[in-house]
């Protein structure tokens, strides 16, 4: 299958595929393998990167200057856009939503140092106000492109579906006995899953694509996955339809709420780190591996798989202000 999509190139990839050799043995369990995507390489990376190739792409074929997304204070998403506006000659406007913080940090020193102009929000009139931040830009001129929340377009979660087929070309090498039988992952707007979801399809990835929830109940983010991974095979000229029940997701780690870290969120960030080396988020990658953890712990898994960690990016997130204190 050879998806042909406008995408201009950003992201470094393919992203590496690396083993956890001291994370599984400390944790006595199945073989844990992690796929780089903290490392596709745009101003810290992250998994919006890969979507801002395609979404990028379809913004300068209709004859944009400027970019407008939505986010949190501290989104990785808003982040990687103001940094691929900058690097291809785009205004980014991004409007932010939640407590505006009295000193900036994090994801949002980023976003000041990579010249986007932001606009404060109220979390219920997020929709409202970039609507008409949007009819405002469009007014004086400045020819806005609208990135919807998250990047979750049919156009950005597409970009997950190139991913799988990266995904499947760099296991083929692998011998069958350590191809991975599981892909876990932080799921939040829903784009990444979905495209995995459809290129597991696409190119015949045996494994199960696992969600961890890191703001909604299962069932609301399984229809969103599985409408927006239709949506993306339309868009794609693929034919495919997915039931929520096709789609797999945990909400357990999730109740605290977005953002809100948690003890099981700093064991699974100072493990990672302590064990590996790695970096995780305390937003994103910090529960979803919380998630992998206790499930392995809960022997969810058999003993003889092979589980892979997508991680998503968002390490910025850990200069942010508001994690200092709780972090270590
Ligand atoms: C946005 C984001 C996610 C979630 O991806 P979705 O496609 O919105 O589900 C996961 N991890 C990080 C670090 C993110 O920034």
């Amino acid at each position: 299958m050879n998806l042909r999509v406008p995408r201009i190139q950003i992201a470094h990839l393919p992203t590496p595929i690396d083993p956890l050799p001291r994370l599984s043995a400390a944790l006595g369990g199945p073989r844990l393998l992690i796929k780089r995507d903290d490392q596709t390489g745009l101003a810290f990376g992250g998994n919006k990167t890969r979507k801002l190739e395609l979404l990028l792409a379809e913004a300068q074929a209709n004859g944009a200057r400027t970019l407008i997304t939505a986010g949190a204070t501290q989104s990785n998403h808003c982040r990687q856009t103001a940094a691929a506006a900058a690097r291809f000659g785009f205004d980014c406007i991004l409007v932010l939503t939640g407590q505006r913080p009295e000193r900036v940090s994090g994801n949002l020193l980023l976003d000041h140092l990579l010249g986007a102009e932001i606009v404060w929000g109220h979390p219920a009139e997020r929709e409202a106000l970039l609507r008409r931040t949007f009819e405002q830009a469009w007014e004086q001129g400045r020819r806005p492109y609208l990135i919807p929340y998250g990047g979750s377009s049919p156009v950005g979660a597409a970009a997950y579906t190139l991913a799988m087929e990266e995904l499947v070309d760099q296991i083929q090498s692998l011998p069958e006995a350590s191809q991975p039988q599981w892909i876990v992952l932080a799921s939040s707007s829903g784009g990444t899953q979905a495209g995995l979801t459809l290129g597991a399809r696409v190119f015949d990835f045996r494994g199960k694509i696992l969600g961890i929830s890191v703001d909604q109940p299962a069932a609301a983010l399984q229809s969103q996955v599985a409408s927006l991974a239709e949506d993306t095979a339309d868009f794609l000229g693929l034919h495919q339809t997915f039931a929520p029940e096709d789609i797999l997701v945990n909400a357990d780690y999730c109740k605290a709420g977005y953002g809100v870290m948690q003890d099981a969120e700093r064991e699974a960030i100072h493990m990672f780190a302590r064990l590996e080396g790695i970096l995780l988020d305390p937003v994103y990658t910090g529960r979803a591996a919380a998630g992998l953890i206790d499930l392995v712990r809960k022997r969810f898994f058999a003993p003889t798989d092979t589980i892979l960690f997508w991680h998503t990016g968002g390490t910025p997130a850990l200069f942010a202000e508001q994690y200092q204190a709780t972090l270590i």
